[in-house]
C-alpha cells in the first residue's frame, strides 16, 4: 500500500481525476452535515440568474487552480453569488492535502482558516455555507471532525473512484457550455438489484458505464451525470464539465442526466431512491439553476418506456 503522500503525488501526475476527488470528498468532512429536509429555496437568489463559474464541475488540482485564478480575476465581481462557494472549495482543497506531508502544513491551514472565516463574516452566507465554514475552521485548527461523503457543491455525491470508473475519453466528449436548462430522469432497465449493498451498487454503476463505452455505442464515458441506487446513494457519473449523452442528439445540450438503477417497468423504486432523487433535484436547482418545471422523464424526448411506469409519476411530482 502506497503512503498517502505518494498516492497524492502520483495522483497529481497521472490520476488527477480519479484519486484526488475521492480524497477531497472523503476528507471534506466539514462539507455538509446530513440534511433532513430538501433545500428547495434558492439561496441566494442570484445563483439562478448567474452562469456557473468556470471551475464548477471540475475536480482535482485543476479545479483548485481554476478557483485561485477566478478569485484573482474579475470572477467575484461578475459573479458574487459564487464567492463563498469558491472560498469553501479552496479551503477544503488546502486541507485535503495529506496532513502528514508536513510541507507548508501550517501555512495551508492558516490560509484555509482565513477563507472559512471570510465566509463566516459575510452577511450573505447561507446557513449551509456557515455550517460548512464552522466545521472547516475546526478542521483547520487541527481538530478531528467526523468524515462524511459530501462535497462542497452537492450533498453526498459519491466520487467516481468509489465505483472504479474507467477513465473518460475526452476526445469523445463535448464540453458543457451554456446554462443547465433541463434535468432528465432515466432508469437503467438492467435487472433491478435487490437489496441496497454499496458494493453491488458500485458494480451496477460500472456496468452501465461499460455498456455506454463499449464499441457499439462508443461513448467517451457513462452518459448520465448522476446515478442513484436502491439504497438512496448518489453516484457521480459523467462530470458536469461535460455534456451528457442520454436524451438524444441536441436534446443533451444543457440537460443533466440522472439514472435510477433498476427496471421501473417491473418494480417500484425504493423510498430511499426517490428521496435521494428529490434531494439531488433540489440541489441542482439551487446550484445549477434548473427550474423545477424542467425536470422530465426520458419519455419527454422520445418514444420510450424510460424511466418506467413506476417511476414516471414520481418524476411528474418533482415538477
Ligand atoms: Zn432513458
Amino acid at each position: 500500500m502506497d503512503s498517502p503522500t505518494r498516492q497524492l503525488r502520483r495522483s497529481r501526475a497521472s490520476l488527477p481525476n480519479l484519486l484526488l476527488p475521492g480524497l477531497m470528498v472523503l476528507l471534506g468532512a466539514c462539507a455538509t452535515p446530513a440534511r433532513t429536509t430538501p433545500n428547495h429555496k434558492p439561496q441566494p437568489d442570484q445563483i439562478n440568474t448567474h452562469p456557473l463559474p468556470p471551475w464548477y464541475g471540475l475536480t482535482g488540482w485543476g479545479r483548485l487552480d481554476q478557483i485561485e485564478g477566478w478569485m484573482k480575476s474579475s470572477g467575484p465581481v461578475k459573479n458574487p453569488a459564487w464567492v463563498n462557494q469558491a472560498r469553501l472549495a479552496l479551503a477544503d482543497g488546502l486541507l485535503n492535502v495529506d496532513p502528514g506531508a508536513g510541507d507548508h502544513l501550517q501555512s495551508r491551514r492558516s490560509r484555509a482558516l482565513d477563507l472559512y472565516s471570510a465566509v463566516l463574516s459575510t452577511p450573505e452566507a447561507t446557513e449551509q455555507e456557515k455550517t460548512h465554514a464552522t466545521y472547516g475552521r475546526r478542521r483547520a485548527s487541527g481538530n478531528r471532525v467526523p468524515r462524511s461523503p459530501a462535497n462542497t457543491m452537492l450533498s453526498n455525491v459519491l466520487p467516481r473512484s468509489d465505483w472504479s470508473a474507467r477513465p473518460v475519453q475526452p476526445s469523445k466528449l463535448t464540453p458543457a457550455t451554456g446554462p443547465w436548462k433541463w434535468i432528465t430522469v432515466h432508469h437503467s432497465a438492467l435487472s433491478a438489484s435487490d437489496g441496497t449493498a454499496q458494493a453491488q451498487a458500485a458494480r451496477d454503476v460500472r456496468t452501465v458505464q461499460n455498456g455506454h463505452m463499449e464499441e457499439a455505442r462508443g461513448y467517451g464515458d457513462v452518459g448520465y451525470h448522476f446515478l442513484i441506487d436502491a439504497g438512496g446513494r448518489v453516484w457521480q457519473g459523467r462530470e458536469l464539465r461535460w455534456q451528457g449523452a442520454h436524451a438524444g442528439g441536441s436534446n443533451n445540450e444543457g440537460n443533466i442526466g440522472i439514472c435510477l438503477l433498476g427496471n421501473f417497468d417491473k418494480v417500484r423504486p425504493t423510498q430511499a431512491a426517490l428521496s435521494a432523487l428529490g434531494r439531488l433535484v433540489s440541489d441542482l436547482h439551487r446550484v445549477a439553476g434548473v427550474p423545477f418545471d424542467r425536470v422530465k422523464g426520458h419519455k419527454h424526448w422520445k418514444s420510450t418506456n424510460c424511466p418506467g411506469r413506476y417511476l414516471e409519476d414520481h418524476v411528474a411530482r418533482l415538477r
